[in-house]
């Protein structure tokens, strides 16, 4: 933004005008046009362009003629020899509505002006009576509306949004142009939901002749011209901004512009804009520009990092290892905890050939048994996956040893939930282990295995139904919650008949009853049964 106001207004009111006319003439070049028809006679077309604005008659017995194919097939219009679509007269008219924005860039002494249009071309309606040809340009519109205006100067860019309404007050449309505090990409949308950020440069050559034209030669000579046009109005604004990025261009280091233009990752850089020597705008060295020229971004950044956690490593290394390691916080985290040289570290994980991720994953692994990272032997490990795969093991089975402990420790406190009905034949065992109830499942055909965790935590009880006669047999298994209700009580899959269960018989349905009374008592005193 430019801060002076009276330069800002003086600025607003030396725009150089863009007529009627340009515009008409912009939409014809760079809008679709049509070629509208009607036969009249066997063989005879009567018809009108709407880019040359000609009427003219299409006679295929003559001896100049153009074969139509019918309606909304490309052709050439007889008389100017453009492009066209053909149309039949009377048809199809709501589709021919066509939209395009526009940036029209002029030059003024030193400095570009660039004022944008939204241009749409449409069929007025003719109602349903017959028109005359030769009136058709009164029907096909343009209509024009300015969106924004931008002035690049060597004193800063600046920009202006149109703003319209109709005022009851004056009884007349009031119109004016707002400034912007900020520049960034034109919008052409009618609503901040409805974005539309396309639209066609129109002289936009003149910005080689500006004040910013060092800049812009500096760019098209080092970055892709295409991707530089899209955000042509963001990058003007930066150079207008940052005189100096001719610097950084022609020193191999445009990748910083080129992400910053498309709103990629720009992974932390920073740039000293008021130096304006490219050494001390990147903060780097004359061999270490000459190594990272033509990297990248992230490149660039592990560079930093990498520097400041070994400032001593020889550069050429540096880089190669800036270019190798994608990961750098987790190598970070891995050399604090280990107290390992960078170089070491780097050294390490290029021979063991294992990911960052997992390296610092094993350390945590080390940390948790109370082993001591700071030795080497440890931290480094001959072979990484055998001894990360080891670890794994022991804590796998630490957690398992755990997991039992708890699961006795709950059962404990279960032992009064045993019951024994020596008339129903019945009896409540309680599971000794996890793999007790991921055996019933098994046996049972049913999914009470899945529980086993819950069990052991104490959040459920499993309990395991059985006959006194066959104490070790699998029969019915049972989930109580911690109120003490009888959730479920399932047999042999599920009892379903058609995976070979069997209907629940008499006696279990009683014996359920008779438990769930004395469940009651049981938890009359407890509330909850849980370690
Ligand atoms: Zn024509």
């Amino acid at each position: 933004m430019i801060k002076d106001e009276n330069l800002r207004r003086k600025l607003l009111n030396s725009f150089p005008k863009i007529s009627d006319t340009e515009l008409k003439s912009i939409s014809k070049e760079h809008m679709p046009q049509y070629v509208i028809y009607k036969q009249f006679k066997p063989g005879k077309y009567e018809c009108y362009c709407t880019k040359c604005g000609k009427w003219y008659i299409n006679d295929t017995s003559g001896r100049n003629y153009t074969y139509i194919s019918g309606h909304g097939k490309k052709g050439i219009c007889l008389e100017c020899g453009s492009d066209v679509t053909y149309l039949a007269k009377g048809r199809g008219r709501k589709r021919v509505y066509n939209k395009e924005n526009f940036a029209v860039f002029k030059l003024k002494g030193d400095n570009v002006y660039l004022q944008t249009y939204q241009i749409r071309t449409f069929f007025t309606d003719a109602g349903k009576g017959d028109f005359n040809f030769k009136t058709m340009d009164t029907l096909y519109k343009i209509d024009t509306t300015p969106y924004h205006r931008y002035v690049f100067t060597p004193d800063g860019a600046q920009k202006w949004e149109h703003w319209g309404h109709y005022s009851a007050k004056e009884e007349h449309y009031v119109e004016c142009w707002e400034a912007r505090k900020s520049e960034g990409e034109p919008c052409f949308g009618d609503s901040i939901y409805a974005n539309d950020n396309s639209y066609v440069c129109i002289g936009e050559e003149c910005i080689f002749n500006s004040c910013l034209k060092y800049s812009l030669s500096a760019a098209k000579e080092t970055m892709s011209w295409p991707t530089v046009l899209c955000y042509i109005v963001k990058f003007l604004c930066e150079c207008c901004k940052h005189p100096n990025i001719e610097y950084l261009l022609k020193t191999g280091f445009g990748f910083i512009i080129e992400d910053k233009l498309e709103y990629r990752h720009m992974y932390g850089l920073r740039i000293n804009w008021k130096q304006n020597d490219v050494k001390k705008m990147l903060k780097l060295s004359k061999k270490e520009m000459a190594e990272l020229s033509c990297t990248d971004s992230e490149t660039l950044s592990h560079y930093y990092h990498l520097r400041k956690l070994d400032p001593a490593m020889d550069i050429v290394q540096r880089v190669k290892y800036a270019r190798q390691i994608r990961d750098i916080d987790t190598l970070e985290v891995i050399i604090k905890k280990t107290d390992l040289s960078l170089k070491k570290a780097l050294h390490y994980q290029e021979k063991q050939r294992m990911l960052l991720i997992d390296w610092k994953d094993y350390i945590d692994q080390c940390v948790k048994l109370d082993y001591d990272i700071k030795d080497e032997s440890i931290s480094r490990p001959k072979d990484f996956y055998t001894a990360h795969e080891r670890l794994t093991k022991i804590l796998e089975a630490m957690a398992n040893q755990e997991k039992q402990r708890l699961f006795e420790a709950n059962n404990r406190l279960r032992e009064d939930m045993q019951y024994v009905d020596e008339e129903l034949g019945l009896m409540i065992v309680l599971p000794k282990s996890i793999d007790d109830i991921v055996r019933e499942g098994k046996l049972q055909n049913h999914c009470v295995g899945g529980y086993a965790d819950r069990h052991a935590e104490g959040k459920l009880h499993i309990l395991f139904l059985r006959k006194i006669s066959e104490p070790e047999t699998p029969y019915y298994t049972m989930e109580v919650n911690t109120k003490g209700a009888i959730v479920q009580c399932r047999g042999y899959a599920n009892n379903w008949e058609t995976r070979g269960g069997k209907p629940k018989t008499e006696d279990v349905i009683e014996f359920e009853k008779r438990y769930k009374e004395y469940l009651k008592k049981v938890f009359k005193h407890t509330k909850s049964k849980a370690a």
